[in-house]
C-alpha cells in the first residue's frame, strides 16, 4: 500500500437540509473531518463555514440544478449523498387531509428518491458512492398522530434496500439512519409532561445530540462501512429495539 492509499481522500458530500438541525451537524462534522461538503438550503443561504446551494427537494428541476451547482463547486460528482431534508405535519388519522399526507411523503420520501436518482448518475459512472437516508425510529416503531411521517420514514428502508440490490455491484451502498429523539428546536418545544414521558421510554434515559447522529453518518460514509448496505442503523438509545 502506498502512502497515498493510506490517507483517506476527502469525500465529495452533499447534505440536503444542511442549513440547520441534524443536517447542519452532519455537514459540520464531515467538513471538520476534512471532507468537501456542500449543503442544500431552501433559501440558498450558507450556514457559517459551509458552502450552500439552493434546493427544494419537492421539485425535480431544483434537485437537478442543485446537484449541477454542487458538482461545479466540488469539481467532481457527489460521492456521498446524505438525504436529510424532512418535515412533519402531525395530526390524528381521522383529521389528516390528503395535503398533509401527500406533502410529507413528497418531501421525506419522494425528495430522497429524487436526490438518490440524481446522485446515482455520477456514482454509477464513478463506480463508487454512498447514499445515506435519514429516517426516524418512528418509521418502524409507529407513532400516533404521525401516520404521514412514519409512512414516509418506513418507506426509506425499501428505497435503500432496492438501491442496494440495483447498484450494490457498482460499489454503491445505501443505508438508513434511524434517529430517536434528538435535541433540536423541535424537541426543545415539547411540553414538559410529554418530554418526561418520552424520556421514560428511552432505555438510555436521555435524548441524543445531533452530533451523535453525525458520527454514525460519518462512519457510513467512510472506508470501514464499505460492506454495509441496506442496513437500518438506529441512533435512538434503545427506544426502537426489536423493530
Ligand atoms: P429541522 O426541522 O431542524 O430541519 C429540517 C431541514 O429540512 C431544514 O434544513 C429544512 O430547510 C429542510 N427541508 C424541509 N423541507 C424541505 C424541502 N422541501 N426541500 C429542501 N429542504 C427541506 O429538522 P431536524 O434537523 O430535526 O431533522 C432532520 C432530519 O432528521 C429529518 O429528516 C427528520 O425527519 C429526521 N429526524 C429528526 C429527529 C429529531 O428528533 N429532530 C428524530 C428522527 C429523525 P429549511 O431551513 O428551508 O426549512
Amino acid at each position: 500500500m502506498s502512502d497515498a492509499d493510506s490517507i483517506p481522500q476527502p469525500l465529495a458530500v452533499l447534505v440536503t437540509g444542511g442549513n440547520r438541525g441534524i443536517g447542519l451537524a452532519i455537514a459540520q462534522d464531515l467538513s471538520a473531518h476534512g471532507h468537501d461538503v456542500i449543503v442544500t438550503s431552501r433559501s440558498g443561504e450558507s450556514p457559517e463555514g459551509l458552502r450552500a446551494v439552493r434546493c427544494d427537494v419537492t421539485d425535480t428541476e431544483s434537485v437537478d440544478q442543485a446537484f449541477t451547482q454542487a458538482e461545479a463547486l466540488l469539481g467532481r460528482p457527489v460521492e456521498v449523498l446524505v438525504a436529510n431534508a424532512g418535515i412533519t405535519k402531525d395530526t390524528l388519522l381521522m383529521r389528516m387531509s390528503d395535503e398533509e399526507f401527500d406533502s410529507v411523503l413528497d418531501t421525506n420520501l419522494t425528495g430522497a428518491f429524487r436526490c438518490a436518482r440524481r446522485a446515482s448518475k455520477g456514482m454509477v459512472r464513478a463506480r463508487k458512492g454512498r447514499i445515506i437516508l435519514i429516517s426516524s425510529v418512528v418509521g418502524l416503531y409507529g407513532s400516533p398522530g404521525q401516520t404521514n411521517y412514519a409512512s414516509s420514514k418506513a418507506a426509506l428502508v425499501g428505497l435503500a434496500r432496492s438501491i442496494t440490490r440495483e447498484l450494490g455491484s457498482r460499489n454503491i451502498t445505501a443505508n438508513v439512519v434511524a434517529p430517536g429523539y434528538i435535541e433540536t428546536e423541535m424537541t426543545s418545544q415539547l411540553p414538559e409532561d410529554r418530554r418526561k414521558a418520552y424520556l421514560g421510554a428511552i432505555p438510555a434515559g436521555r435524548f441524543a445530540s445531533p452530533e451523535e447522529v453525525a458520527g454514525v453518518v460519518r462512519f457510513l460514509a467512510g472506508p470501514d462501512a464499505a460492506y454495509i448496505s441496506g442496513a437500518v442503523i438506529p441512533v435512538d438509545g434503545g427506544l426502537g429495539m426489536g423493530h
